[in-house]
């Protein structure tokens, strides 16, 4: 069954999360390679438990064979419950399985190879075909991140019309165009106002400076949530657990300043990331945030990061309803326009 090989890449793959956090990237990164092959391959776990041959699973040695042992026998784990402190797990609406067949629509925050990704729009919108969604957002870099050959004006305005032909050729899947722009040290977008209002998904990201001053960092991010053209803050820290801590900033001033403009919150699945990480997410929907769940993928196979990164919702309580990505595109786009959002804050 693969929504047991799922839930257990999951499982790992928040260990991965807190080991990295607490100090421990080399075991870290290890649990991430065998979350990452159970997230790919998913593999019949049951039937290999009985033949006794977890441990022949890429990545995954007799260490963590004996978690998943744990994992398959009891549904949880004494060394994640460790790492969780003793944290109880929150009970959440969300299922485990593909993304897909748990009604995700699409993901909003993937790259082709016009900047740093490894594949053209058209194969990137075949694989997210593939994997049952209904649209797929293409959100390539802007200028300023010049070793990425971030786009501007120009090259967006040639990449519509490639897209264009993409979705003029290919059924069942929709294919947005947007960008991750750059948020500059003053709060502003590295790309023109009338070039982000042509697109069909704005998402700001801070990717560079990420060591200035807290307050300082608390205003160039306010800039972003405040720009009325941004629809998501993306991967909102920057941090990659183990290797780079991220922007420091009063993350709740920014979180409400989104909740009251309308700015969808990310969830960055890229397990390198995880980032916004399952306690901030919290925060985030307690604030009245509405959040998205994508990939941040890079390669048609990194699509895959959604379905392990569902333990980040799972883990912050969140449900469908706090998660843009299980939106149809209509409603999709009605929040993209700001229209009144009302949630019930608790
Ligand atoms: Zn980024
Ligand atoms: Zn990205």
């Amino acid at each position: 069954m693969s929504s047991d090989a799922l839930r257990a890449a999951g499982n790992l793959a928040e260990i991965a999360y807190r080991l990295r956090l607490s100090g421990d990237p080399y075991r870290g990164r290890a649990y991430l390679r065998a979350a990452l092959t159970l997230a790919r391959q998913t593999p019949d776990l049951e039937a290999l438990r009985r033949q006794r041959r977890l441990a022949s699973l890429e990545g995954v040695g007799e260490s963590i064979a004996g978690t998943l042992e744990e994992l398959l026998g009891s549904g949880t784990s004494s060394y994640l419950e460790r790492l969780r402190r003793g944290q109880p797990e929150p009970s959440s609406p969300l299922g485990w399985g593909p993304a897909a067949a748990l009604g995700y629509q699409g993901d909003l925050h993937a790259h082709s190879d016009w900047s740093d990704g490894h594949a053209t729009v058209g194969e990137m919108a075949v694989a997210a075909r593939a994997r049952g969604y209904r649209y797929l957002a293409i959100t390539d870099h802007s200028p300023r991140l010049r070793m990425v050959h971030g786009l501007g004006p120009e090259r967006l305005a040639a990449q519509r019309k490639v897209i264009d032909e993409v979705n003029r050729e290919l059924d069942g899947l929709t294919l947005l165009q947007g960008v991750e722009v750059d948020i500059n040290e003053d709060g502003s977008l590295d790309e023109p106002d009338a070039t982000l209002a042509g697109l069909d998904v704005v998402v700001a990201s801070p990717h560079v400076k990420l060591g200035t001053e807290p307050a300082a960092m608390t205003e160039r991010m306010l800039g972003a949530v405040e720009h009325p053209l941004v629809d998501v803050l993306g991967h909102p820290t920057g941090r990659r657990p183990g290797e780079r801590a991220g922007a420091s900033y009063d993350l709740e001033a920014v979180l409400r300043a989104a909740a009251a403009h309308g700015v969808v919150v990310e969830i960055d699945c890229d397990p390198s990331r995880t980032d916004l990480g399952p306690e901030e997410a919290r925060l985030a929907a307690s604030l009245g945030c509405r959040l998205a769940l994508d990939s941040d993928a890079h390669a048609p196979d990194q699509l895959v990061y959604v379905d392990l990164g569902l333990w980040v919702a799972r883990q912050a309580g969140l449900g469908e309803q706090d998660i843009v990505n299980w939106l149809p595109l209509e409603p999709l786009k009605e929040v993209f326009e700001k229209r009144p959002w009302q949630r019930s804050v608790s």
